[in-house]
């Protein structure tokens, strides 16, 4: 008889963006001329830069022509993209990784997903409150996280990211193994300074525990005192793997490309004797990894020419110009908002007496304005919406008009 994996029995259905999707689907047979602007679109809207498409018609040309076709390219992805990387990426901010230490992938969410594969079943894991989705659920398919209870996963420590905290989440009282942060942070558009960033390198060190750290919104960063990647803390290549993206930044949501960074120095004891992360990873992509498509590999490459990096400049600068205009209009018609200086997100504090549901209802009913509820992410999230800056100008505009008019 076939086994399968029971963990994937423990998964209950995803139920935030379907609910929504059915909320929004039941207002709009009921009002069939509502205008409905969504502000929780999680995808980006602006098309891929000029430089970026010029590249993929460079990289498709080569690929016609015997004498410049590539078929398999190596696993851990091109040479001349991991160099680039780390030239623009971490150099200039005093990192050095040599070619090796830098895996291609085809994007944050696969790499976040698949990282379990090398860990053991036996590994505590500890989330933030409200937190990334993949995190939990690749997990629980991982066999790590329990049993589903009302307090959540009974094996997984939570880290409740509270608004008298800044939504900074508390260094945990039982020891993790394995801890998933998330900077610039996605629900809560809020971020570490270098300081509170060393707080876990530093607790990650004497614990030895193992920091999974996704800087998927990196590139969204304003402020001067929040480090860009964890590597800019000292210690942090012992113990952290970092996960990076370019669907935000450079539109590569539908592309798909972005990277990961596993330490050479990173280590685990077996048996006493030191296990390179970065050996193990790298086993593990090539066997069950056969590259990213090198068409890509040259379009991601294209993002760091001096033109290509002036285009992903304006893409970033109008989604954070959105993120000002729903930040300063929410907070001048009187509501608490929190997060979209340093990320494309924005956390809103619903009004007295509105549960997460209760104050998405009413946006629709009201504004026809759609919000993404905040306990989706964690019962922390309760009491607050996410709003996303991925929107179009005058339809994020036009909603903000509403929210003045008519909330
Ligand atoms: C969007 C996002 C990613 C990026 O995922 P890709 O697979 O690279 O598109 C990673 N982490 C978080 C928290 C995100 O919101």
């Amino acid at each position: 008889m076939v086994r399968i994996n029971e963990n994937y029995v423990k998964l209950p259905e995803s139920y935030l963006f379907s609910e929504i999707a059915r909320r929004v689907a039941a207002y709009k047979a009921a009002n069939p001329k509502a205008d409905v602007i969504s502000l929780g679109i999680g995808d980006v809207t602006r098309p891929l830069t000029p430089s970026v498409v010029e590249a993929l018609h460079r990289a498709v040309d080569e690929q016609a022509v015997a004498a410049t076709f590539r078929g398999y390219g190596p696993e851990q992805g091109y040479d001349f993209l991991r160099r680039t990387i780390i030239e623009h990426d971490f150099a200039p901010r005093g990192v050095k990784l040599e070619a090796d230490e830098v895996f291609i992938s085809d994007g944050a969410k696969s790499d976040l997903g698949n990282f379990g594969d090398i860990l053991g079943v036996d590994n505590v894991v500890a989330l933030t409150d409200p937190v990334y989705p993949v995190y939990v659920d690749s997990n629980v398919m991982g066999g790590r996280a329990g049993e589903l209870t009302d307090a959540g996963w009974s094996r997984i420590v939570y880290l409740p990211c509270l608004q008298e905290r800044g939504f900074i989440p508390a260094l945990p009282e039982t020891r993790p193994d394995v801890i998933y942060l998330c900077y610039p942070n996605n629900p809560t558009g809020t971020t570490l300074t270098r300081s509170e960033l060393k707080l876990w390198v530093d607790y990650a060190l004497q614990n030895g525990s193992l920091i999974l750290f996704d800087a998927a919104y990196e590139a969204f960063i304003t402020g001067e005192d929040v480090p860009h990647s964890i590597y800019e803390i000292e210690g942090a290549r012992k113990v952290a793997v970092e996960f990076r993206s370019f669907s935000k930044t450079a539109g590569f949501t539908g592309l798909r490309c972005g990277c990961t960074v596993v330490p050479k120095e990173l280590t685990v004891k077996v048996d006493g004797r030191e296990v390179s992360l970065n050996k193990l990873w790298n086993r593990r992509q090539c066997t069950k990894f056969n590259g990213t498509a090198y068409i890509v590999q040259r379009a991601a490459e294209a993002i760091y020419s001096p033109e290509g990096r002036r285009e992903v400049r304006e893409n970033v600068d109008y989604y954070m110009n959105n993120a000002a205009i729903i930040r300063e209009g929410f907070r001048g018609h009187g509501f608490e908002v929190f997060g979209g200086q340093d990320a494309p997100y924005i956390w809103l504090r619903t009004p007295k007496g509105f549960t997460s549901w209760g104050f998405f209802d009413r946006m629709l009913d009201e504004c026809n304005v759609v919000a993404t509820p905040g306990v989706g992410f964690g019962p922390s999230g309760e009491g607050f919406v996410r709003l996303t800056a991925f929107g179009e100008r005058q339809r994020v505009e036009e909603a903000i008009e509403r929210i003045k008019t008519k909330l």
